[in-house]
């Protein structure tokens, strides 16, 4: 399970692509950031997909 935090995109400059569907998420989305590798996402399913395509996923649990 990927760690990510869960912001709101407030001002313009904040906007981003979901690092992983690409989908561009504007001022008033939900953002789920993974300030471990620096990525966004769009939602939680997302930011999953990513860890476990990077290797960084379940078998890294626990190793920080
Ligand atoms: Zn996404």
């Amino acid at each position: 399970m990927a760690s990510v935090k869960r912001e709101a995109i407030k001002r313009p400059i904040d906007e981003c692509a979901c690092d992983w569907c690409g989908r561009f998420l504007t001022v008033g989305d939900a953002v789920f950031v993974d300030l471990k590798h620096g990525t966004a996402y769009c939602r939680r399913a997302c930011a999953e997909r990513d860890a476990i395509e990077r290797g960084y996923g379940p078998v890294c649990l626990g190793v920080d």
